[in-house]
């Protein structure tokens, strides 16, 4: 009994010092107001419950599709392309860095992935690259980082480890994975932040056979970098950040709202959008978590885009290119 007790006690004493050591990273990186937003409301729903997806993925591969698409929350998108699953900024545990809590678990048990051919990590912020999560998939496939970010990786394991620079392109068992420019920040720990402003954070395209899928990472709206994405690859899926923020304006330097997430989309010129980065871990200004998504639809409809937007809430599948192979009957 006294020695659970002195466990709790020392949990708590991590957690106090956690949260006073991101106080203080806050503070050296000028608290951006978002931040801030996130780590006050955090610490207020820290012994509040996480609501349960409204559904689980059950099926990873889907024989009947050449390109799938699932959400499982926050940027963590599974894709398949043919035979091929990638996915993006795992995140799998409920609370990011100790304090930053979900609101939704994740819409899929990583347990029942039979394989992952890529793993693609946009930046080194906690709620992106989260080392909990990453040690829960399976590591027969390789995993991407952006340039600078190689050094905060620890051997997971996997069979690749590969570190891109913006254009940079690397071929490995049939996946073509090419890191893209977006506009973020990067750095883990707040003060690493400040050497690493122009480095550290990536968008990724990725190739197989006859299928394109880019993915902007965290984001906010460059008026040349998309265009130039668009003008080098022909897309068919674009996995964009609609958040923090429901908004009807573009968005920050480091972050779109809907608008901007639209524009980026538009700017790609891809055929269908995943919207992600919204509902799971809130820190925008409304009182709503599923804000972003409410301005989005309202702005897609406006602009005729409704269609192309894939709808997905946490745990749900969906097949965009249905498959092509035969269908081979006993
Ligand atoms: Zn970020
Ligand atoms: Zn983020």
């Amino acid at each position: 009994m006294d020695r659970i007790v002195g466990i709790q006690s020392i949990l708590m004493t991590r957690r106090l010092l956690f949260l006073a050591f991101l106080g203080f990273a806050l503070l050296l990186t000028g608290c951006s107001t978002w931040a801030a937003r996130m780590f006050t409301r955090s610490v207020s729903r820290i012994h509040e419950p996480i609501s349960s997806p409204p559904s689980m993925i059950t099926q990873p591969l889907l024989p009947s599709a050449d390109l799938a698409v699932a959400w499982v929350g926050h940027a963590t998108a599974l894709i398949q392309m043919h035979d091929k699953l990638v996915m993006t900024d795992p995140l799998f545990t409920s609370t990011v860095g100790i304090v930053v809590k979900r609101y939704i678990a994740p819409g899929m048990d990583p347990a029942i992935l039979p394989k992952l051919d890529a793993t693609l990590i946009s930046h080194t912020h906690f709620d992106h690259f989260s080392y909990g999560s990453l040690e829960q998939l399976p590591r027969g496939g390789v995993l991407a980082v952006p340039l600078g970010a190689l050094r905060y990786t620890p051997e997971f394991g996997f069979r690749a480890v590969y570190e891109l620079a913006p254009w940079a392109s690397v071929e490995d068992s049939g996946l073509t994975i090419t890191a893209v420019p977006v506009q973020h920040f990067s750095g883990r720990y707040g003060f690493d932040g400040a050497w690493m402003r122009d480095h550290g954070y990536t968008g990724y395209v990725v190739q197989h056979k006859d299928l394109t899928v880019f993915f902007a990472g965290d984001t906010g709206y460059h008026p040349e970098y998309f265009k130039e994405i668009g003008r080098r690859f022909t897309i068919d899926l674009a996995v964009i950040p609609i958040g923090p923020g429901g908004s009807w304006e573009v968005g920050s330097r480091i972050h779109v709202h809907p608008r901007g997430a639209l524009m980026i989309f538009q700017d790609v010129g891809a055929d269908y959008m995943l919207p992600v980065h919204h509902k799971t871990l809130f820190y925008g200004f409304e009182e709503d978590p599923a804000q972003s998504i409410i301005t989005l639809r309202a702005l897609a409809s406006e602009l005729g885009l409704s269609d192309r937007i894939v709808d997905l809430d946490v745990g749900e599948q969906r097949i965009i290119i249905p498959s092509s192979r035969p269908v081979v009957t006993p």
